[in-house]
């Protein structure tokens, strides 16, 4: 009689989950799914920001129930990165961070950090024969030039339009608390505003010049492209629109370097870090298992692979990269088509800067050098020193290698190359955006870097790793309430976000 009763249970159980009725289901099927449930492993590659901060949310949102590793082929940080040079900490990657970037923010206040204001210099935009603009270091005297020049409705509208965008963007932070992920970059923006998808559509120089006139667009938002992204009209609006927030007042750092945010992050997670790249990704469509390949991680008879339910890819997946991964045929090919990167090129320079150069005499000097000129071999020279520091350092930003001939003419003959460093740094963003940017390359695969190519920095890398670790929580404790029946009735599909 018991047993009768129980299998009839069971099967009202079964039929109630297989339509979607859980509520009442869900305590006697826990037994079984305690029998079921297993901890997810998880493998992800990089140990950028994206990536130790995708190992810090899962850690929050599993606990002690899954396992983590987390592959690095060089140092953790990736593109943040800094080094001393005089005594003075250069940072030669990623530097500035907004006040609004939130989840950066709150990393600091979790783990203590101290930040310093990045106090803007006094910027000069230099077009390749003179100054255009020259910024005097007073704010109030700078906004009524900038008045003057380009005149009241453009320059209200520039800050104003920033403002209204950042306001638009900051909706995603509660939607992802709460739980909902989204399916590629494009929903994520379409989320923030139903006109942000559409931007990717539309270069910089299109929309800009429209917004706020030639001579703004030319002295002023060319300029901040190029120091922030390397590139000119052809940017797509959204990043743009992004690089002009990163040139607003409020920016911050980190002492002792940004990169301690992605190592702080590593510490509070409980992920494992595989000091190694990964070359190879295979998928095996019986036990539904990602095969990571890599070389042989210490001398003797060590496992040369390893495999993982869930991988997720924190490194840009672009045409040159160092530590090319390759997919293996039975992935999706779709999503992970590589992608040209641009290169940049930081150069730290210990100099005095021959300012007769730019034709310029004022005093005192301008101490950031901007360009809407791409002619020039600097998209930005900025010193790093104080006006009273007894020698010259400058951070110089290129798209191409600085031979000595340019630095002669800008420096004279007594200078010093102290640093070069090549990033593959950014997107090279086109327009039109015809690939949708999708975070889910296939079936417990996932591209964090994705984000990128609707704009890229340490925020945008932090939003896609909550994100993931969202979709992958919710995605396995479906697994586990429904085991199979997953595939068929509760994809997650129902778990990206609606609207
Ligand atoms: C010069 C420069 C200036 C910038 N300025 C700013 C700024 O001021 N503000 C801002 O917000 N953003 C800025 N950015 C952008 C920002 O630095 C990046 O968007 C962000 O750091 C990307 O982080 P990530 O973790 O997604 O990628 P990455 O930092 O690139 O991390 C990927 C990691 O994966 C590793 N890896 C790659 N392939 C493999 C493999 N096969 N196996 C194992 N490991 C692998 C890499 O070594 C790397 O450590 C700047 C970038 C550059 C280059």
């Amino acid at each position: 009689m018991g047993t009768t009763f129980l299998k009839y249970a069971l099967s009202c159980t079964f039929i109630l989950y297989f339509f979607g009725f859980n509520a009442g289901a869900l305590d006697v099927f826990s037994v079984f799914r305690k029998e079921c449930g297993k901890k997810p492993s998880i493998a992800i590659i990089g140990a950028g920001i994206g990536g130790t901060s995708c190992a810090y949310f899962l850690t929050e949102l599993f606990g002690k129930d899954v396992y983590i590793d987390i592959f690095e082929a060089e140092e953790v940080g990736g593109r943040l990165k800094s080094q001393y040079i005089g005594g003075i900490e250069v940072e030669l990657g990623g530097a500035v961070i907004h006040p609004r970037n939130k989840y950066m923010k709150s990393f600091v206040k979790k783990f203590g950090l101290e930040v310093e204001l990045v106090h803007p210099g006094r910027a000069g935009i230099y077009n390749g024969k003179e100054f255009i603009f020259l910024e005097s270091g007073w704010s109030f005297i700078d906004y009524f030039r900038m008045i003057y020049r380009y005149g009241l409705v453009n320059s209200f509208h520039f800050f104003k339009d920033i403002e209204y965008m950042l306001d638009k963007f900051e909706r995603v932070y509660n939607t992802l608390e709460k739980g909902y992920g989204f399916r590629s970059a494009e929903k994520m923006l379409e989320y923030m505003h139903r006109s942000f998808p559409g931007m990717r559509n539309v270069t910089i120089e299109e929309a800009f010049r429209k917004q706020f006139g030639d001579l703004m667009y030319e002295e002023i938002i060319l300029p901040i492209m190029r120091v922030n992204y390397g590139q000119g009209g052809n940017l797509h609006q959204f990043v743009g629109s992004v690089s002009l927030a990163g040139a607003m007042p409020g920016l911050w750092s980190v002492k002792g370097g940004n990169r301690r945010v992605a190592e702080e992050l590593l510490k509070a997670s409980s992920a494992l870090i595989m000091r190694s790249p990964v070359y190879q990704i295979n998928y095996n469509v019986f036990d539904q298992k990602y095969t990571l390949s890599f070389p042989q991680l210490m001398e003797g008879n060590f496992p040369q692979s390893e495999d993982y339910d869930v991988v997720v890819v924190a490194a840009p997946i672009t045409e040159d990269s160092e530590f090319p991964i390759e997919f293996g045929p039975s992935i999706l090919t779709d999503y992970y088509k590589p992608r040209p990167y641009h290169t940049t090129h930081v150069t730290i320079i210990e100099g005095k800067l021959n300012y007769t150069v730019f034709n310029c005499s004022v005093d005192p000097p301008p101490t950031e050098i901007f360009t809407p000129n791409s002619n020039l071999m600097f998209n930005s020279l900025t010193r790093l020193t104080k006006d009273d520091d007894k020698f010259e350092l400058w951070k110089i930003f290129s798209s191409e290698r600085l031979n000595p001939y340019d630095l002669e003419l800008y420096f004279g003959e007594d200078f010093e190359v102290r640093l070069e460093k090549v990033w593959e740094a950014y997107p090279e963003y086109e327009v039109p955006t015809l690939i949708e940017d999708s975070f889910f390359i296939q079936h417990n695969l996932y591209y964090l870097n994705a984000v990128e190519w609707a704009a890229s920095a340490m925020e945008m890398s932090v939003l896609s790793a909550k994100n993931i670790a969202v979709i992958i929580h919710k995605f396995w404790q479906r697994s586990n309430d429904y085991g199979w029946f997953c595939y068929f009735c509760k994809g997650p599909e129902n778990f990206w976000r609606k609207y």
